[in-house]
């Protein structure tokens, strides 16, 4: 995977830069920011998605992950990426099981700037991950 040089300065060093305005609310919500090897994943996952309003993450307990972009009516935006880190493949549970959600340790969405409105967040996540939120 080609990840531009520029591309990648711009996610390491401002993506997740909230400033100092935003701290209490940091606290409040707890905010899932992808890790290393996932933002890379993303990162290409995007680029072949010009919809993508943001990244479905979903780790499974065996350690693999499961991804796709979401558009902004919470509809797929690409295809179901599994992949598992340094790794030919995914292992042989996600194999046979293709990633059940009942391995499912954690998932969230990650959103692209600019980011859909707060209402229009929720109803995605509810769509796609089937969060209930109120
Ligand atoms: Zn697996």
């Amino acid at each position: 995977m080609i990840v531009s040089e520029q591309r990648t300065h711009v996610f390491n060093d401002n993506f997740f830069y909230q400033g100092p305005m935003n701290q209490k609310e940091k606290k409040r919500h707890k905010r899932w920011t992808p890790e290393k090897s996932e933002e890379a994943m993303i990162q290409g996952i995007i680029e072949g998605s010009p919809e993508a309003v943001g990244v479905a993450v979903i780790r499974l307990n065996c350690g693999c992950r499961k991804m796709a972009a979401v558009d902004r009516d919470g509809e797929p935006a690409s295809k179901v990426i599994m992949y598992r880190d340094r790794a030919e493949s995914i292992c042989d549970k996600c194999k046979e099981d293709n990633g059940a959600y009942m391995r499912v340790t954690e998932q969230f969405i990650h959103w692209m700037p600019p980011e859909p409105e707060e209402a229009r967040k929720k109803m995605i996540e509810a769509k796609v991950l089937g969060i209930k939120t109120h």
